[in-house]
């Protein structure tokens, strides 16, 4: 990373460095509201926020943006703080808005003493009509010139629970006629009579989000608060508070959120797939979520090296998911090992007429060709293999390289085989194929001179192992599924929910994958099954059955 350029972000850290800003320091935060589980987009955050702190020697706060009760939990505190923690990261220290909920009320009287915020009684839609449009000046509110004393008042008394939901707020008293729709006399704060997952029912008032994050910025020194995009219309409020209060002054940068291709990245949108059986859970392998890719079988690095090759931008864009594909198929290539799975509802049985009946032979497989160090492993053959289906044809086109009638191919890692008949059954099914082996041919020690073109996989029968295969597919058919037209009409994301994003096989694993685990020390739980692509042990694994999932095909067949 030394090579490239600064991004924007380093650029202006690095020049506050230079001017002494901060007093040399650099400390961000990671500020997600638990009001659903972390996706990529969230982990592009996480890595810029604590990489930037990594590079300048500086912090990361944890800070869970808790201010809106009737959404959030502690289940998904929970599995963010776990998701932080398994992207590599770990967080100066865990702090909570909600902690500073007295503070942010001294804020507000603060604001009220100074006569930049008053009590207003107006309903939601008189506040909305107060507003004005973004070409036209709002309006002031009847209760804009309340005095201080009254303000003071009634702002006590929100907070002691005499009024009801939506009866009044607290507003800051600045332009309503600001260009910028933010500044037209911002809600500060609401009253909710509702249970809070932390602070439980001591508040029946809550701040807004422009009340809350900046402050929670300024108590925490934030030097740098990286947000998204849409928060730049938010900046000058971020400012104006700060400025008001005159406390420690965060200062906001703004960069493009991470959009990917074929799929939904908003946890409203994310949480409905989930709710409407869409998808099993947050943690299904074809959600984009952290816990999902996690389970699809993508590891830390790979995740942490998409995030640094899609860099930051200042403007909006799609990333092709094919690039978080790559990264990683790029690991994956270099740290599974090969094994063999034939996965096939219905296998072909091939019967070496030749082989000796009883007889089981160790052949030795080696286990990664890029390993340095090239290790291998023992995997039994015998007289009857299962190959896939489709790796047999009985009128082959030309240049057809594997097995058909009087063809010949060599079995991976063991002999060169000739398919002598096959056999069907009285529907014209084929169920098995007659084959004879040549002796001479044995991987490794092979002097029979014949040259054969084709390789297919194979699991010895009395010892392969019966699994469940997962295949999966895009979750939705159309690129941007959250910004699809037909003739001009939006149409809900979810009708372009791929109905075949997801396929179970049956598969016979060769035997050395009989106690294969999520996560297994030995191989991570991940493999490339051979010609098949990469796959990771399920967590639905029993001891009886083992449930696989594909995490990516060994090419990119998605290229355009
Ligand atoms: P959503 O719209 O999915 O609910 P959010 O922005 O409301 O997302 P938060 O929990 O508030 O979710 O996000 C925590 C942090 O992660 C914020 O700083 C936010 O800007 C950032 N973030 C969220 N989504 C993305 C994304 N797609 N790309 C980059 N950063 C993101
Ligand atoms: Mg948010
Ligand atoms: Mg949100």
């Amino acid at each position: 990373s030394s090579e490239r350029s600064l991004n924007f972000i380093e650029q202006i850290v690095e020049d506050d460095l230079a001017n002494g800003k901060n007093g040399g320091r650099v400390h961000t935060r990671f500020p997600p509201e638990p009001n659903g589980y972390l996706h990529i987009g969230h982990a592009k955050s996480i890595c810029l926020n604590f990489g930037l702190a990594d590079e300048y020697g500086g912090k990361t706060n944890l800070r869970f943006d808790d201010t809106n009760p009737t959404t959030e939990d502690t289940e998904y505190v929970e599995s963010i703080k776990a998701d932080v923690r398994w992207l590599g990261f770990d967080w100066e220290q865990e702090l909570y808005a909600s902690d500073y909920f007295d503070q942010l009320y001294a804020f507000a009287e603060t604001l009220i003493q100074k006569g930049l915020a008053y009590v207003d009684d107006s309903t939601a839609e008189e506040i909305a009509a107060q507003k004005g449009t973004p070409t036209e000046p709002g309006t002031n509110s009847p209760y804009r010139d309340r005095s201080i004393d009254e303000n003071l008042d009634l702002f006590r008394r929100m907070k002691a629970g005499e009024f009801p939901d939506g009866a009044k707020v607290l507003r800051a008293k600045i332009d309503m006629t600001s260009p910028n729709m933010h500044f037209r006399d911002p809600i500060m704060y609401r009253i909710k009579h509702a249970h809070h997952h932390r602070t439980g029912d001591t508040w029946c008032i809550y701040p807004m989000y422009d009340f809350a994050h900046g402050q929670s910025d300024s108590i925490e020194n934030i030097t740098h608060s990286l947000c998204t995009l849409e928060f730049v219309v938010h900046r000058p409020l971020y400012e104006w508070f700060i400025d008001k209060l005159d406390i420690f002054p965060s200062r906001q940068i703004e960069f493009a959120r991470l959009n990917l291709t074929y799929t939904v990245m908003s946890k409203r949108k994310l949480l409905q797939l989930v709710n409407e059986g869409h998808v099993k859970g947050w943690d299904d392998p074809r959600m984009p979520t952290i816990s999902g890719l996690r389970r699809r079988g993508y590891t830390p690095a790979s995740i942490r090296d998409f995030c640094d090759r899609i860099g930051v931008a200042r403007r909006e864009n799609l990333i092709d998911v094919g690039l978080l594909e790559f990264c990683i198929r790029e690991e994956l290539n270099k740290t599974t090992d090969r094994v063999m799975a034939v996965i096939d509802e219905k296998p072909l049985k091939v019967v070496l007429t030749n082989y000796p009946e009883g007889q089981t032979e160790i052949m030795k497989i080696e286990n990664n060709p890029e390993d340095e160090y090239v290790t291998e492993r023992d995997v039994p053959f015998s007289r009857e293999v299962y190959i896939e289906r489709d790796d047999f044809m009985e009128n082959p086109p030309k240049k057809y390289f594997r097995l058909f009638p009087g063809g010949m191919v060599r079995l991976k890692g063991a002999y060169i085989i000739k398919c002598e008949e096959v056999v069907k059954d009285d529907a014209g099914e084929i169920i098995e194929l007659r084959c004879t082996y040549i002796p001479e041919s044995r991987s490794g020690s092979d002097t029979s001179g014949i040259n054969v073109k084709g390789t297919i996989h194979w699991v010895s029968v009395p010892h392969a192992v019966e699994a469940e295969v997962r295949l999966y597919d895009r979750l939705f058919t159309v690129e941007d599924p959250s910004n699809e037209e037909v003739e001009g009409r939006p149409v809900d994301f979810k009708e372009f929910i791929n109905p075949n994003s997801l396929q179970v096989v049956r598969a016979f694993v060769e035997p050395s994958l009989a106690h294969a685990q999520p996560g297994n020390a030995l191989h991570g739980g991940r493999f490339q099954f051979m010609r098949k692509g990469y796959f990771c042990v399920d967590p639905d694994s029993t001891e009886g059955k083992l449930v696989f999932n594909r995490t990516v095909t060994l090419k990119d067949t998605w290229a355009k």
